[in-house]
Formats: C-alpha cells, sequence, structure tokens
C-alpha cells in the first residue's frame, strides 16, 4: 500500500482558505466496460489515453468495486451512499413511464440534494436508469441541470431502430430533445459544455453517466477502422465503442484543464459492473475481464471488480492503492470535502477515503463489503481483507484467498469451515439491515431493451 503525504495538517492550518476553495466534483460512470479493456488497467488492444492521463494523475484502486453486478442497483447505491438492498432497489427498472413504484425510492436522499444544500451547483448527463415516472426525473432528485437518455440505454446513432426505451428522444430539463449525432459524442460534447459554463461560478458536481460501451454495438465508422484488425466484429465495434468514450473523456479533461479547474476537481471514474459475456447469444465474447473469474451478473470478481480512479491533483499524490473500496464511498467523500452535511436520520454505507489515499489514516476503510444478487434468497459475496467469500442460491460456498488467486479458481471452503461459518454469520447479520427487491428487473426479449440493460 503506497502512503500519502498528508495534506490534512495542512487543512488544519488553512481552514478558511480552503473552505473558499471547495472541490469541484465529478463522477464518470462506464456502463459494462471490461476490466482489462482500458489501458490503465493494462489493456494491449484498446488505447485509452485520456483515461490513462487522468490513471496517472490521481488514485487507481487495484481492489475497487461497485456494489452490484448489474447496472441501476449500482447507480442507486452511488447517489445515496447505501447498499441499495437496504431500500430494496435491487433490481433494473422497467421502462414503465406510467409507473410511481419502479424507480429510485424518493424518501432516499441523493449526493446532488446533499451538494446542492451546500450550495453546489449540480448537473447530470447522460443515462440515468433511475425510474422512468416523471417523478424520478434527476431535476427532482437534487439535480439543477440534465441532458441525457432516462432509460437503461439508448442507440447511438439519431438513425438506428430499436426497442421504445432505446429510441425515446433524449431529454433535457424535462423536455423532449432530438438525437442529433453519436451519442457518446454528443455526452462528452454536453460534459465539456457544462464544465466550461460552470467554470466562473460556484462549485459544481457532474454526474457523467456514458451509455458506452453498454449494447446495442454501434460506432463511427472512424473509430471502426483503426480496430480492424480486431475479431470478432463485435470485439472490434466494442473496442471503437471504448475509444470513443475515452475521446469524450478527454474533451471533458481538455476544458478542466482551459478553465484552470482541473488541480482542485475531485474525479472518480468506475464502470457500473463488469464486462458481460454474451457469447452465448451468438456475438462472441467482446469484452475482457482479465484476470478476473466471471462477467457482468455474477458475483465473482468479474462481475463488480472494477476499473477505479481518484483523481483530484491538488491533494492527492498520483499512486495505487490496495484496500478494498467501493464506489458507495463517493457520496461520502464528496460530501466531507464540500462541507456538506451527512444526513443523520439513516445508516451509510460508504466511508470518505480521502483520510485513506493521503496515509492520515492506517487500515482498512471497511472491515466487509457485501453483495446480494436476486434476493434474500439469492447469491451472495462478501470481501473480508485478501478473503473472498461467495455462496450461490443454493447455499453452496466457495471461498478464495484473492491475494494468492485473484481468479477464484481454487475453492478453500472445506478446508476453513470456521471461515465459512462467520461468513454465513455476517450475511446474516448484514441481511438485518436490508429489504427484499421492490420491483424486477424487466423479462429479457418482452419489451425493449432486448439485452439486460
Ligand atoms: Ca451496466
Amino acid at each position: 500500500m503506497q502512503l500519502f503525504v498528508s495534506w490534512l495538517t495542512l487543512f488544519g492550518l488553512a481552514h478558511a482558505l480552503l473552505a473558499a476553495d471547495r472541490p469541484n466534483v465529478m463522477i464518470i460512470i462506464a456502463d459494462d466496460l471490461g476490466y482489462h479493456d482500458v489501458g490503465f488497467q493494462g489493456s494491449k488492444e484498446i488505447p485509452t489515453p485520456h483515461l490513462d492521463r487522468l490513471a496517472a494523475s490521481g488514485v487507481r484502486c487495484t481492489n475497487g468495486y461497485v456494489s452490484h453486478p448489474f447496472c441501476s442497483p449500482t447507480r442507486a447505491g452511488i447517489l445515496t451512499g447505501r447498499y441499495q438492498h437496504r431500500f430494496g432497489h435491487e433490481n433494473n427498472p422497467a421502462w414503465k413511464p406510467e409507473s410511481t413504484h419502479d424507480g429510485l425510492p424518493l424518501d432516499q436522499i441523493t449526493l446532488p440534494q446533499l451538494l446542492k444544500a451546500a450550495g453546489y451547483h449540480t448537473g447530470a448527463v447522460g443515462k440515468w436508469h433511475l425510474g422512468a415516472h416523471p417523478q424520478f426525473h434527476p431535476l427532482k432528485r437534487g439535480f439543477d441541470e440534465y441532458f441525457g437518455a432516462l432509460g437503461g440505454g439508448h442507440v447511438y446513432f439519431p438513425e438506428d431502430k430499436g426497442g421504445v426505451e432505446y429510441t425515446i428522444p433524449l431529454d433535457r430539463n424535462g423536455a423532449d430533445e432530438p438525437q442529433r449525432r453519436y451519442l457518446t459524442e454528443q455526452f462528452g460534447e454536453e460534459a465539456a459544455a457544462y464544465v466550461k459554463r460552470q467554470a466562473a461560478g460556484q462549485p459544481w458536481f457532474l454526474y457523467l453517466a456514458f451509455n458506452a460501451p453498454h449494447t446495442p454495438l454501434q460506432a463511427p465508422e472512424a473509430w471502426l477502422k483503426k480496430f480492424s484488425h480486431l475479431s470478432p466484429p463485435s470485439r472490434q465495434t466494442y473496442a471503437a465503442m471504448v475509444a470513443a468514450m475515452d475521446a469524450a473523456i478527454g474533451q471533458v479533461l481538455d476544458q478542466l484543464e482551459a478553465t484552470q479547474q482541473r488541480e482542485n476537481t475531485l474525479i472518480f471514474f468506475v464502470s457500473d459492473n463488469g464486462g458481460p459475456n454474451l457469447s452465448a447469444k451468438g456475438t462472441g465474447n467482446f469484452t475482457d475481464n482479465t484476470p478476473l473469474r466471471g462477467a457482468k451478473g455474477d458475483l465473482h470478481e468479474g462481475g463488480m471488480r472494477v476499473p477505479f480512479l481518484i483523481s483530484w491533483p491538488a491533494h492527492l499524490k498520483p499512486g495505487t492503492y490496495e484496500a478494498p473500496v467501493i464506489a458507495l464511498d463517493f457520496l461520502p467523500t464528496a460530501v466531507a470535502l464540500a462541507e456538506a452535511k451527512l444526513p443523520e436520520d439513516r445508516p451509510l454505507d460508504g466511508v470518505n477515503l480521502v483520510p485513506y489515499l493521503t496515509g492520515e489514516r492506517s487500515g482498512q476503510p471497511h472491515e466487509r463489503l457485501f453483495w446480494r444478487s436476486q434476493g434474500p434468497k439469492g447469491i451472495h459475496a462478501v470481501r473480508q481483507g485478501s478473503w473472498k467469500f461467495f455462496r450461490a442460491a443454493n447455499g453452496q460456498p466457495e471461498l478464495y484467498d484473492l491475494n494468492r488467486d485473484i481468479g477464484e479458481t481454487q475453492n478453500l471452503a472445506a478446508e476453513q469451515p470456521e471461515l465459512v461459518a462467520q461468513f454465513n454469520k455476517a450475511i446474516a447479520d448484514w441481511e438485518k439491515g436490508t429489504i427484499p427487491p421492490l420491483f424486477e428487473s424487466p423479462k429479457a426479449g418482452k419489451k425493449a431493451p432486448k439485452k439486460k440493460p
């Protein structure tokens, strides 16, 4: 574990100065990005110079997780700082604009609400996927402005065909707006424009959620040509989509630099889940989660251990951080730096990571991390130190020492019955703070989208 020079001592001495200079906060989310599919994670096939520059400017968390192995629940966790199982958001909401039920429950307090109360301007660009009814709209959940696609995904070109959810008009602050160009480029352009607009004003929070490189696999010709050597064709298109997203992120970073905001902007980057393995559907396995086992939807590491960056050049020295962290930590970290207030009437599960990243605090931010998918009787996983416990829906335990076996190949459960019992008890205790899912994910093939969002 690399230690960093503490800036908190300085903070004590110059609190008044820094209070006037609270950081901007940006969360960038990729959708269904493979663990090994960006340069800073070791990809040789897909160059991502802009994400690599972001990585070089900050801390790469090598044991970084999201709180779910698929789309919407991870986002519910990020925006609340809580295991989404606490409030029943364990599945993807169907595209049901008439439903006041399927979406991020209205009694949940979001990060933009907290930052807004502390004087931040709050913007969101991109995929929403936290409810289709107007009551769930980003402007009702703490954002001052929004531009994007409200569903679980979207076609990338205006002329592309698809199901209802994937072809709805884009939304700007509650009004329909036609799609103009390749969606990833449009989201990058919108985010860069937001950063430029806010440069002279109060501190701001931008939630930038790409739907890339999620299916449908569609990419501009210029990017496709750069990857013509890759096969199958799905891999070529996927690589082009990742590269286009990288360029869009580069546009935002350039604008931050041009407006002298980069130093004091805290940027988080994650994928919302691991790369999917859709080879059974005839598309070829176009994502690469090497060296992890499993894929999107699974609670082996490939499902929810993701590329994970935290960059704040003004105060965090570049390097790596190895203790397990989770995207639930974004909220308490941002709230602390914004000098905003955490809700006191409910348990939070994330922690402020900055003291750990600077070396101010030693030890692990989390004693244990938990995952559950498919409800209380579904699959579970726990991370504790280097141990990874996995329990199938039928109760079969698996235990791995990730320090020696990151690919989860040697099940040590039979050799460690006491540990297995401890993990089963830890899950039972954790379950007491959760509720069953409030809504079910849409059935594949019944409605758009054709694939699980
Ligand atoms: Ca996803």
